[in-house]
């Protein structure tokens, strides 16, 4: 029952300089919330999800570091500190800001937008373990974008996770008290649902609908 972490050296594919990073290799948890975030055991493992480069902030997942991704999708450190400019990045604590910018690298280097809501998620998460709601909502809002924009665009191949990311729009939905997006969404989760083997997100979209329904969030 623990968490485990390590060191690891990277090169930068932003401005090519190396430095070290604690990464996160292995994390225990007992339950989690009703859009997955975890019930980590100790410590907030998340932010060790991600490497950030301390000469010029460029952040992502440790595989974004690889030769072949850096190579692929290009960004400069100006674009970087364009991100940390913004209006919004002063509103989204330390605690999330990784993920917050993560995520505006992956829509700059246009990535797969479900990856990109993937971040945003997680960030979200990160503010809510601290509880600042404000830059949750903010974090769940640009999550439910790019979660409705990967849908949208049908980049997301595996139909399992197709059920899994409509839901989660809808949870999102409820969290954000928009009742009436929450219901249409659990509505299109259950038509999405083939796969007997998803009769666990078929349950826990009908709970959620009937909590939407029937409960002040
Ligand atoms: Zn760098």
């Amino acid at each position: 029952m623990t968490t485990n972490y390590k060191t690891e050296s990277f090169t930068c594919p932003c401005c090519g300089k190396e430095f070290e990073s604690k990464i996160v290799t292995m994390i225990t948890h007992e339950g989690q919330d009703s859009d997955f975030l975890p019930h980590f055991v100790g410590a907030n493992p998340l932010p060790f999800y991600l490497a950030k480069c301390s000469y010029c902030n460029y952040v992502g997942y440790p595989e974004d570091y690889s030769v072949e991704n850096s190579h692929k999708y290009s960004i400069n450190p100006s674009q970087i500190k364009k991100i940390l400019s913004m209006p919004l990045a002063k509103k989204i604590p330390n605690e999330a800001i990784d993920f917050f910018v993560a995520g505006k690298i992956y829509e700059e280097q246009k990535k797969n937008p479900y990856f990109t809501g993937n971040l945003y998620l997680r960030g979200a998460w990160c503010c809510r373990l601290i509880e600042n709601r404000k830059a949750e909502i903010e974090l769940q809002q640009l999550a439910i974008r790019f979660f409705k924009l990967a849908l949208d665009k049908s980049t997301i191949s595996n139909p399992d996770t197709v059920s899994v990311v409509t839901y989660l729009v809808g949870e999102l939905y409820r969290r954000l008290e928009d009742r009436k997006s929450a219901r249409e969404w659990f509505e299109a989760t259950v038509e999405t649902i083939i796969d007997p083997e998803q009769q666990w997100l078929l349950e826990l979209t009908q709970k959620q609908a009937e909590l939407n329904e029937y409960l002040i969030n």
